[in-house]
Order: structure tokens, then sequence, then C-alpha cells
């Protein structure tokens, strides 16, 4: 996929938001983004959990801690390129797709508590995925989604130990190594 993904999550919580972040890696591993940096408290056993997943499932997604976000994202702007924040009180996804597909390197935040007003700032763009309060992992999911106009259905993750063979009814896992 020729389009780069990463995502920042803000303020991880290790008890309140484990099983939140670790679903948000998995979908943005899964719908092809590179790796997700997170903020908040380090979390070890979430790191182990992902890089577990990719050693058994393939793909190079990278999980990193980030001590403070908002100098990272400030770095990310004046190196990389832009940046996308999902927020209920943002512009309608479908308004603003075109334009965010011109870039081939994006950076996503995603929050959990109340995000501080210098995210809105520092974002090219801040989207929203409906205006009605719901989750990080449907709006990463949806995002990706449009951002890679369903590439995500056809990707490869090499060096996999094991691949799912669909099928109509029943499991079959292949081991490949
Ligand atoms: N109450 C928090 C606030 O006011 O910023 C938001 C909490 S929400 C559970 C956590 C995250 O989910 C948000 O920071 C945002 O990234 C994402 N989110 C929730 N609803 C969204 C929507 N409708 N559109 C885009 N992102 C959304």
């Amino acid at each position: 996929m020729s389009r780069k993904v990463w995502i920042l999550r803000l303020t991880h919580r290790v008890e309140r938001d484990k099983r939140v972040t670790t679903h948000l890696a998995l979908v943005a591993r899964a719908f092809g983004a590179q790796g997700m940096y997170y903020s908040g408290d380090q979390d070890m056993s979430l790191e182990d959990k992902i890089r577990g997943v990719v050693e058994r499932w393939g793909g190079k997604f990278s999980i990193e801690y980030v001590d403070n976000p908002v100098q990272f994202t400030r770095k990310w702007i004046l190196e990389k390129g832009q940046v996308v924040h999902l927020t209920m009180y943002g512009i309608p996804l479908p308004d603003v797709i075109d334009d965010i597909r011109r870039h081939d390197k994006i950076l996503v935040i995603v929050g959990s508590e109340k995000v501080d007003s210098i995210f809105f700032d520092l974002a090219t763009y801040n989207v929203s995925i409906t205006t009605q309060p719901h989750s990080e992992i449907a709006a990463l999911a949806v995002f990706l989604d449009y951002y890679h106009q369903g590439a995500e259905f056809k990707l490869d993750f090499p060096g996999a130990k094991y691949k799912v063979i669909p099928m109509e009814k029943g499991k079959k896992v292949v081991k490949l190594r």
C-alpha cells in the first residue's frame, strides 16, 4: 500500500483503557496503518500484546510510547506532514476525504478522555465520523476504510506464522512457518 498512516492515541490510562487501546492498535494494523504511537501511561503489557500479534500474524506494525504528544505532533508536522484529528466536532469525513487522500503520509490522532484544544489547532484536518459521540475504535476503522478505499481487504502480512483461509462455514487456519 503506497499510503502510509500512523496513529497517535492520546492519554492511555492503563486500567481504564487497556482493552480499547489494544483494539485500536489491532484495527490500525488490520486496516493497513504502519504503526501506533501512544501517550499517557506507558504500558508494557499493551506493547507486548501487539508485538505478539505481529509476530504471529505478520506485517511490520510498530507500537511506541511518546512522552510528550504535543512536541511529537509539532515535530511530525515539521518533518513529515499532515495531521488528521478524529473528533465529533470536525468536518464530516465525506466532505474532506478527497483532500486528505492527496497526502500519502499522515498521522491520525484519536483521544480517550477530553482532548486538549492544542490538538484541534495543530491538526491539518479535524474530521468527524458522524457528529454523534461514539468510539475511537469505530472512528478509526471508518476513517482508514475511506482513506484506503477498501484496499485493506487485499493486504498482505509478510512473515506471518498463520493465515486464515476464508470459508463460508467453519474456521480454517494454516500454519506457514
Ligand atoms: N469526551 C471526549 C471529548 O470531548 O473530547 C471524547 C471521548 S471519545 C470516547 C474518544 C475519542 O473517540 C475522541 O477523542 C475521538 O477521537 C473519537 N470519536 C468519538 N466520536 C467520534 C466521532 N463522532 N467522530 C470522530 N471521532 C470520534
